[in-house]
C-alpha cells in the first residue's frame, strides 16, 4: 500500500512518515501543496494524509481540484484547524476523514486502516483468501490458524494482492505499491517476493496470469 503524506512540518512529517512505514506501508513525502498536486496526479496511491496549512497551495484547495479531477484516493486532511466550520469545509472539499492535530500516532494509523477497505468496499477489519488471513491491525497473517512470518516487502506484497483479489496485479502495479521513491526496484525483486510467498503459503496461492502479472483468487 502507497501513501501520500503532505505536510510541511519537518518534526512531525519525519513522526508520521516513520510510523506509517513501520506498519509497512511505502511512503512518499511532499512539503508542499504544488508538489502533492503534482505526486497526485503522477502515482495511484492507495491513500493521501493531507495537513492543510501548506506552502504554495492551500490543503483544501489541492483537495477541490484532485476531487475535480475525478480523483477517488481516499483522503485523510490533518490539521491543527479545529472548529467544526473547518472540519465541515475539510469533508465537503471531498476529504474522507478528518483529524485535528495534536494527535494519536496509533489513531492515525488506524482511520488509514478504515480508510483502505472502505475504499475496497470492505467492511471487515482483516483481509482474507481460504484459510490465510491477513490482519492489517497487527500486522499479522495466519494460515490455517498457525502464525506465518513475513518480511516487511513479503508482507505489502501479500496485503496488495488480498486487497485486490480476483483482480490480477501487474509487476508494474506491483513495484507503485511496495516504493516509495528513493528505493526503486531491481529488476525482478518481485518475482522474487512471489517465489518467497509461494514457499511460505503453498504454491496455489497467487496465480501467475502469464503476460499480464499475478492474481490470488480466481477472476470475475
Ligand atoms: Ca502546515
Amino acid at each position: 500500500m502507497r501513501v501520500l503524506l503532505v505536510e510541511d512540518d519537518a518534526l512531525l512529517g519525519d513522526g508520521i512518515r516513520a510510523g506509517l512505514k513501520l506498519a509497512d506501508y511505502a511512503v512518499d513525502w511532499v512539503r508542499d501543496g504544488e508538489a502533492a498536486r503534482l505526486a497526485l496526479l503522477d502515482h495511484d496511491y492507495d491513500a493521501c494524509v493531507l495537513d492543510l496549512g501548506l506552502p504554495k497551495k492551500d490543503g483544501l484547495a489541492v483537495l477541490r481540484d484532485l476531487r475535480a479531477h475525478g480523483a477517488t484516493v481516499p483522503v485523510l486532511v490533518l490539521t491543527a484547524r479545529d472548529t467544526a466550520a473547518d472540519k465541515i469545509a475539510g469533508l465537503d472539499a471531498g476529504a474522507d476523514d478528518y483529524l485535528t492535530k495534536p494527535f494519536d500516532l496509533g489513531e492515525l494509523q488506524a482511520r488509514i486502516r478504515a480508510l483502505l477497505r472502505r475504499a475496497k468496499g470492505a467492511a471487515q477489519p482483516t483481509l482474507g483468501h481460504g484459510k490465510l488471513v491477513l490482519d492489517p491491525a497487527g500486522r499479522s497473517v495466519t494460515l490455517a490458524g498457525e502464525s506465518v512470518r513475513l518480511s516487511a516487502r513479503e508482507y505489502a506484497l501479500l496485503h496488495d494482492l488480498l486487497s485486490h483479489r480476483n483482480q490480477v496485479r501487474t509487476r508494474a502495479q506491483l513495484e507503485e505499491s511496495l516504493y516509495a521513491w528513493g528505493e526503486e526496484a531491481e529488476s525482478n525483486t518481485v518475482e522474487v517476493y512471489i517465489h518467497h510467498l509461494r514457499k511460505k503459503l503453498g504454491s496455489e496461492l497467487i496465480e501467475t496470469v502469464r503476460g499480464f502479472g499475478y492474481r490470488i483468487g480466481g477472476g470475475t
